[in-house]
């Protein structure tokens, strides 16, 4: 079963429906970024991240209590990073972990935080809806492209001579990141195939608020025998999000992060913000550069593949906004051609 829903994602092209599912059309995909538990400018504490998760809760809290199948998936940028530099400050005493590891603790640690703040939102409102997190795989292909060229960026920036000792000791690839220091530059691969996305459609048919997909999934690769293991990359969040959408038949997708819109010129005094654009109007701006990689390019990616893929609407707009940027009355709307 699992191995036939593979086989058809792959002999598909790049635009038409992709679902293995038929009765998710009603269900929402929510992306959170990792703003979502832990944004740039905290510290980091528990303290800290249970508060700004609890927030969250309470963010997401008019989607929740909609009749509708529900899958949130969360970005790990600020928590990973911490993770790596964690093992790389102790790493004479502790034996450091791999990054499909270290993908596994942070997914792990954020969802715990997501889901027993968005459980006690539900609860404080007196709504009895299960909250449930699943570790996810994602599988890669390993002629991958990326993997030959590794560019993405993870973790803190270094001094040469640090990078230098990294680079021996731990076999890392460090690159020197635009005059800021040196950085740890892993794979960035294509997500093919969500292990176990039936698991995530049962659960989320039966009611519960499903948290998976984090961090882009931890990423694997499986080898003819079907055997799986961990390589080392990062898969992008809110491609890994279309993805998972696609497959489901999802037909409505919100990519909630920290902006109130998705912006022409960003950060220029040519700034523009969207309110609602076509997809061939999404398309052209990507064309023009208005999104660089990393930060808006992404999700305008995952828009985009998501509506070649049988979505039918796409909304961008700030995590404190969730049920207006829903509604049309905040964030960014992008639709396909002619809808
Ligand atoms: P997340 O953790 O939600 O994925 P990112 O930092 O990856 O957040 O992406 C959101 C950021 O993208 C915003 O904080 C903003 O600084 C940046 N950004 C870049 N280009 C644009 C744009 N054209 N419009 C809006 N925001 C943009
Ligand atoms: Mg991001």
């Amino acid at each position: 079963m699992r191995r036939g829903d593979t086989k058809s994602e792959r002999r598909v092209g790049l635009s038409g429906p992709i679902s293995a599912f038929h009765d998710m059309s009603g269900g929402l995909l929510v992306a959170i970024g990792g703003n979502a538990t832990h944004p740039r400018d905290i510290k980091g504490t528990a303290a800290e991240q249970f508060a700004v998760a609890a927030a969250t809760g309470r963010d997401l809290l008019p989607l929740m209590t909609l009749d509708r199948e529900l899958i949130v998936t969360h970005g790990n940028g600020p928590v990973v990073g911490k993770i790596l530099m964690r093992q790389m400050v102790a790493r004479k005493r502790v034996a450091p972990m791999s990054l499909d590891i270290c993908v596994a603790h942070s997914q792990g640690g954020i969802a715990y935080l997501l889901m027993q703040s968005l459980e006690n939102a539900l609860r404080e409102a007196n709504n009895p809806r299960h909250v449930v997190c699943l570790l996810t795989q994602v599988e890669v292909d390993p002629d991958d492209p990326a993997f030959g060229d590794p560019l993405k960026p993870i973790g803190h920036f270094y001094d040469e001579d640090e990078a230098r000792e990294l680079a021996d000791e731990m076999n890392w690839q460090m690159r020197e990141d635009s005059g800021r220091g040196w950085r740890h530059v892993v794979a960035s691969p294509e997500p093919r195939h969500i292990v176990d996305i039936s698991l995530v459609h049962a659960l989320a048919k039966r009611g519960a608020v499903v948290i998976a997909g984090g961090g882009g999934g931890i990423p694997v690769i499986r080898d003819s025998g079907g055997v799986r293991r961990g390589v080392e990359a990062v898969i992008d969040k809110d491609l890994t999000s279309a993805h998972m959408a696609n497959v489901l038949g999802i037909r409505e997708m919100m990519i909630l992060t920290d902006v109130p819109r998705v912006a022409l010129n960003f950060g220029t005094s040519q700034q523009r913000e969207l309110t609602r654009a076509s997809l061939s109007e999404i398309r052209a701006y990507r064309a023009k550069g208005h999104f660089p990689p990393g930060s808006m390019g992404p999700k305008i990616e995952a828009a985009i593949r998501f509506l070649d893929r049988g979505g039918e609407r796409v909304v961008i707009g700030p995590l404190g906004e969730a049920l207006p940027t829903l509604n049309g009355d905040a964030g960014t709307e992008i639709r396909r051609d002619g809808d």
